[in-house]
């Protein structure tokens, strides 16, 4: 695609805060780096977790996922390399190879299994959790895999790759666009001494992760491995990144929902009566 033109922002945003992960497991036991964690939910509405894994050692990630439940919102996974097969209660199945992403609704509910199918060799990305509006938190499931060769991606003219998964970037659309949460997720790769700009909306919140190497935003370093998110102030248009070395990153925005979250593990809800609701729905397989 021919270089578009990149957006000048009049007033770029700042950096609010750096936030390192936490390294967890999850699933079988699954190694990987908590980045958006539960007390970040309120201030990155409507994210509700971002989970980095990436391993060339498959004890860290061999046993996968197997079979778990969902309800009340949604999961972008987004592999950077590696395979993993997915299967749901829905009936789809779909696997998952380096550049593709997988995006699924819960909605009411699923139970699914994201298994590697690979030995060895290593396995990179991210699970991005993105809520639903109340009124959407019972929709039917919904899941469509998406292989590297359908992202749309553009050049700009200073050498940036930029990958569009979702929303859209200086008149790039991505593969899905959401109502309600708008979502804009961008992987961005900066060769070095590059500079890259896009549109934000103002209300939207937004972060960034560096995955490889370091960027700076709004005069702010941001070292490899560390989130940070970005300032909401009144009349931001958009955000300036600059790399001083070869860089890779995920932006990620979206408008607020402002409604009340209550979490239980796999369960993201309104309210704790509609938490023991998705629980005993589970319990007695009437989730699906
Ligand atoms: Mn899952």
């Amino acid at each position: 695609m021919k270089a578009p033109e990149q957006f000048s922002p009049q007033q770029p945003r700042m950096v609010e805060r750096v936030v390192e992960g936490v390294v967890t497991s999850d699933g079988a036991g699954v190694k990987l780096m908590r980045v958006l964690t539960g007390q970040l939910q309120r201030r990155l509405d409507p994210f509700l977790m971002l989970d980095a894994f990436g391993s060339d050692d498959p004890d860290d990630y061999i046993a996968g996922f197997p079979d778990h439940p969902h309800r009340g919102f949604e999961t972008v996974t987004y592999m950077l390399s590696g395979r993993m097969r997915h299967r749901d209660s829905a009936g789809h199945e779909g696997l998952l190879e380096s550049g593709g992403v997988q995006w699924m609704t819960a909605g009411r509910g699923v139970i699914h299994s994201e298994l590697p199918e690979q030995q060895d060799g290593v396995m990179e990305g991210f699970q991005l959790w993105l809520n639903l509006p109340a009124g959407r938190k019972l929709c039917d499931p919904w899941y469509k895999d998406f292989p590297t060769e359908v992202i749309p991606e553009y050049v700009t003219s200073g050498g940036v790759t930029v990958r569009v998964i979702a929303g859209r970037s200086n008149g790039v659309v991505g593969v899905l666009e959401r109502e309600v949460t708008e979502p804009l997720y961008l992987d961005v790769h900066m060769p070095a001494g590059a500079v890259f700009s896009t549109a934000l909306p103002e209300t939207h919140n937004a972060f960034i992760y560096a995955y490889r190497g370091a960027v700076a935003v709004g005069g702010t370093r941001l070292a490899a491995q560390r989130m940070a998110i970005l300032a909401n102030a009144a009349g931001a248009d958009g955000v300036t990144l600059q790399a001083a070395e070869d860089a890779r990153l995920i932006l990620v925005a979206g408008k607020p929902l402002n409604e009340p979250i209550v979490q239980y593990g796999p369960f993201v809800m309104n309210t704790q009566q509609e938490i023991h609701q998705a629980l005993d729905d589970f319990r007695h397989g009437r989730l699906v």
